[in-house]
């Protein structure tokens, strides 16, 4: 079953498409380099047989028909690399490595779902169920305009299959910590810093106080981590400050630690009298936890991988997805399956050239079986 897979698959020209791809430019917020790739993106998903319609402004879902409830297929052509990055870090392949922005995060993994569904098709191996492969333009931003696609396509769907980059040594994600994102604004009242500071009430003081207090929500067992990554506060240095902001970065295992730092951030006070705090956002993405449907789901990846000789593992992340959203409403779901590689949003973004072929041949064993 698998061999004439894999036969297929080593003539796919995988890095001169992938190349391609990588030297469109499609930053989250690149209005142009997105419709841009989102052009070659609707025909390479036509010419396979999908059936493509746009979703809101920016997303795109194809679908194939089937019987039953639909298997779901993530990814997002969207990169965190803004115009005019490939002038300092271009697509090139070195040895078995192609290097580029975007190309595991994650038009590699986009490519392998065109291609498993490619083969599929050129084999006469389309499996029962529908296919609905949404690929969304905003996910770097944390989905804002794609979320509720995403959710109401998953509620309607047997799995959902994200083609994210896998994990280390090329293991499935399945699980990925929820993501809180919460501003803490913070009032004082201005005073010279000389003549008159016992009037002041400094903000930037205040901002200090809460920041240990944050820290302090860490739980390394629980798997949560609280995190001040940005702040700011005062207008001069002779002004006691009267204003400071800080943004928050929470990441949680479970939706029960999630309510604990949302409760606590509620009716946390100011230390400092006279001053007012105020903590906005909230939990962005649910965390993937690992239910008994996805250890299942990633049972059975494991053993048509090994049809192949593949040993596939499986591995948790502090980092999210839209897996998050799709678990979180308890679909079974499938992270990391995209190619193996490293350096997402970083100089060296590379996939590893030669997990292609075996790891379209488990995406198109997946859809051909679930
Ligand atoms: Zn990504």
């Amino acid at each position: 079953m698998a061999n004439d897979l894999i036969r297929y698959l080593q003539n796919v020209p995988f890095a001169a498409e992938l190349s391609a791809w990588a030297n469109i430019e499609s930053c989250s917020d690149d209005a142009e380099g997105l419709a841009q790739f989102r052009q070659v993106l609707c025909e390479r998903l036509a010419s396979c047989g999908g059936e493509v319609e746009p979703v809101g402004a920016t997303h795109v879902l194809a679908r194939w028909p089937g019987a039953g409830k639909p298997i779901l297929v993530l990814g997002h052509y969207d990169t965190v690399y803004p115009r005019g990055t490939l002038a300092t870090q271009p697509v090139v392949q070195r040895g078995a490595q192609l290097f580029g922005p975007g190309v595991v995060d994650m038009k590699g993994g986009l490519l392998i779902g065109c291609v498993a569904i490619q083969a599929l098709r050129a084999l006469g191996r389309m499996g029962p169920r529908p296919i609905w492969f949404l690929c969304t333009s905003d996910e770097e931003l944390g989905s804002p305009t794609s979320r509720s696609a995403i959710e109401e396509l998953a509620r309607q769907a047997e799995a959902a299959l994200v083609l994210e980059a896998a994990g280390n040594g090329g293991a499935l994600k399945t699980a990925r910590k929820g993501v809180g994102l919460y501003e803490l604004s913070i009032s004082g009242r201005a005073a010279h810093a000389g003549v008159a500071p016992e009037q002041g009430r400094s903000a930037l003081l205040e901002l200090a106080h809460q920041t240990i207090w944050l820290h302090e929500l860490n739980d390394a067992e629980q798997g949560t981590t609280v995190n001040v990554c940005v702040a700011s506060g005062g207008t001069a240095t002779n002004v006691i400050p009267a204003e400071a902001r800080a943004d928050v970065n929470v990441r949680v295992r479970t939706a029960a630690e999630g309510e604990r730092i949302a409760a606590a951030l509620a009716v946390r006070q100011p230390v400092i009298e006279d001053v007012t705090i105020q903590f906005s956002g909230g939990i962005n993405r649910p965390p993937m936890e690992r239910t008994p449907a996805i250890a299942t789901l990633f049972g059975k990846a494991q053993s048509l991988a090994s049809e192949f000789g593949l040993e596939l593992a499986e591995t948790s992340t502090g980092g999210g997805s839209d897996g998050n959203f799709t678990a979180a409403l308890g679909v079974p779901t499938l992270d990391g399956l995209g190619p193996t590689g490293g350096g997402a949003h970083a100089l060296h973004e590379h996939v590893n050239l030669d997990s292609f072929v075996p790891r379209t041949a488990l995406f198109a064993r997946l859809l051909e079986t679930l």
